[in-house]
């Protein structure tokens, strides 16, 4: 497998060393100038007539009416939707409100949705779309996320984040001319949903060589290659130089394809993105802003890397024969998340139900976790430099969350999702209290 999987074996099936038959679901990825002008031939390529057009504001005047005009000279029929955001949100989020815009103009029966936008747009589209069993092409409008090609969908759900399976799209076109004039704060927020992977990847491996996941070398060699050749354009983001917009955006994309290879978002989701979402919910319960995804993610990333440093080096000392209380724990969870806890109390049970296995204590097994996660840590030695270069937030405060939440949020983050992070091995030996207030000093 190369760098650029999606260039050669996209919408193909294809065995990996991992031993494991990976599949691209995506038909075709166009990234590079000027590629809006080849929608019409794609569409037309699939037998598409008739397109549901999706967009807000913002993503109309970035490509919509571009796209727009491309297609009524190609004689198409548009049927347009605007979607709006509420008055009360910061943002246009993933809610009922915005499910129902595009679901109410599916009586008209189009073939195919086209979403035009980044992270929301693209994952409202993503799940009707699967939903009502419709293709969709993706217009990208900013390099801000990964989630252009993956297989899920992040939806509020009663002001709850659930991620739902949902085909990625046919057809994603990601034109350099629109993604590099994107507003700043959405190519920082993916260029630090990228410097997440590490901690993903340091977690995904703990979990193969402590719980027997399986996990795939080849999908973290390209993830590695895609972090290094990204990283080293940091300082060139801020001019949106082109060069750097490609890399980033290509990055983004092989991301979102790795999750399709797998199937799920382990290759791109551990700790860092638990800490992003408990955030957004809780902001989102509070009328705050709750900032961009990436840039909770790339900012959480800071803290858990230097989380990680410290276990890697306090792992042969902890007291691996301590026993969690998980009545006690479980008590704890549910003053905590008050009318929110139905939604979390199941995976919090299966997650105090995990035992870490005994193998833990073995001074040779904890030599092969040490090389195997620094391995991945060393992909991005010091984010918090790379923020510095790239000239984007370094800090969960920065983006405006107050410390007693971002404390809550290491604390209490891991219990969104089963998989076990670095955070619940923390609590496993009892360390977790203390790492969080010593992360979260001031130097
Ligand atoms: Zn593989
Ligand atoms: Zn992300």
């Amino acid at each position: 497998m190369n760098n650029f999987p999606f260039l050669q074996i996209e919408g193909k099936s294809f065995p990996c060393s991992c031993g494991r038959t990976h599949r691209i679901h995506t038909e075709k990825t166009i990234l590079g100038n000027n590629v809006l002008p080849q929608l019409s031939h794609i569409l037309r390529g699939m037998s598409f007539r008739k397109v549901l057009l999706v967009f807000d504001e913002n993503t109309y005047q970035a490509a919509g009416e571009n796209v727009e005009r491309e297609l009524k000279q190609g004689g198409f029929e548009i049927i347009p939707c605007l979607l709006y955001k509420k008055q009360e949100l910061f943002y246009l989020e993933p809610d009922e409100d915005a499910r129902g815009q595009i679901g109410e103009h599916l009586h008209q029966e189009p073939e195919v949705l086209i979403a035009i936008g980044s992270g929301v747009i693209n994952d409202l589209v993503k799940f009707i779309a699967h939903r009502v069993g419709l293709p969709f092409v993706v217009v990208a409008t900013a390099p801000s996320m990964d989630g252009y090609s993956s297989p899920g969908a992040p939806m509020m759900v009663s002001g709850y984040k659930v991620t739902y399976s949902a085909t990625p799209p046919r057809v994603i076109l990601a034109d350099l001319g629109i993604l590099s004039q994107a507003p700043m704060p959405l190519i920082h927020a993916g260029f630090l949903d990228l410097l997440g992977k590490v901690i993903a990847n340091a977690d995904w491996v703990m979990r193969r060589l402590l719980f027997r996941e399986d996990f795939c070398d080849a999908i973290w060699n390209m993830t590695k290659e895609n972090l290094s050749r990204t990283v080293k354009e940091a300082e060139n983001l801020p001019q949106r130089d082109h060069q750097a917009i490609y890399e980033l955006s290509l990055a983004l994309l092989n991301s979102g394809f790795s999750m399709d290879m797998i199937g799920d978002s382990r290759p791109a989701s551990g700790a860092e993105h638990l800490i992003a979402h408990y955030l957004e919910i809780m902001a989102l319960h509070r009328g705050m802003n709750p900032s961009l995804h990436g840039l909770r993610v790339g900012t959480a990333t800071v803290l858990m890397h230097r989380i990680y440093r410290r276990f890697l080096q306090e792992m042969p000392m902890f007291d691996w024969n301590r026993k969690l209380n998980s009545q006690e724990k479980l008590e704890t969870l549910k003053m905590h998340f008050g009318p929110l806890f139905p939604l979390v109390e199941e995976t919090a049970r299966k997650k105090l139900a995990i035992t870490v296995p005994e193998i833990i204590k073995e001074k040779s097994f904890q030599e092969k976790l040490r090389g195997a996660i620094e391995e991945k840590l060393l992909a991005i030695p010091d984010p918090l430099t790379v923020l510095q270069k790239a000239q984007a937030p370094q800090s969960l405060e920065a983006l405006g969350f107050p410390s007693p939440m971002i404390r809550d949020a290491l604390l209490f983050a891991r219990f969104l999702r089963e998989r076990a992070t670095i955070l619940d091995l923390l609590d496993q030996v009892g360390m977790l209290d203390e790492y969080v207030d010593w992360v979260l000093q001031k130097p």
